[in-house]
């Protein structure tokens, strides 16, 4: 079984839940949700209020952290790469790289396809 872990939403306890009610009659209490996995803020938020709760109190404070843009990003020819599947086709061509901007395809083998190790997370292609 996996670790339990809070809810990282700033407001989580003030939601008031059956599940968040913890303590005995006369010291009753509400507490942030503690699970082994979330679906939001990538498995750290319970729910889409808390997701927003946190963006709303750090989400800038995240970007001035890791860095705002101050030019825009480009998609050009060299990072406009893709890998596709065509369900229709058969045999070598079915998989592929594709460029956006040229429309030029490079065939892939089904397993490059899997692995996800022909282009780069910016788009680069590496074959
Ligand atoms: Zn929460």
């Amino acid at each position: 079984m996996s670790q339990l872990k809070y809810c990282q939403g700033p407001k989580c306890h003030t939601y008031d839940t059956k599940d968040r009610k913890k303590g005995p009659k006369d010291n009753k209490r509400n507490e942030t949700r503690r699970r082994s996995s979330f679906y939001y803020l990538n498995n750290n938020a319970c729910s889409m209020q808390c997701q927003a709760d946190w963006f709303d109190v750090y989400g800038s404070r995240a970007l001035q952290h890791f860095g705002m843009i101050t030019e825009p990003r480009v998609l050009t020819a060299d990072n406009a790469w893709v890998n596709r599947r065509d369900w229709r086709s058969e045999g070598n061509d079915r998989y592929y790289a594709y460029n956006h901007l040229t429309e030029e395809r490079r065939p892939i083998t089904e397993q490059q396809y899997d692995s996800d190790t022909t282009i780069t997370n910016d788009g680069r292609l590496t074959i």
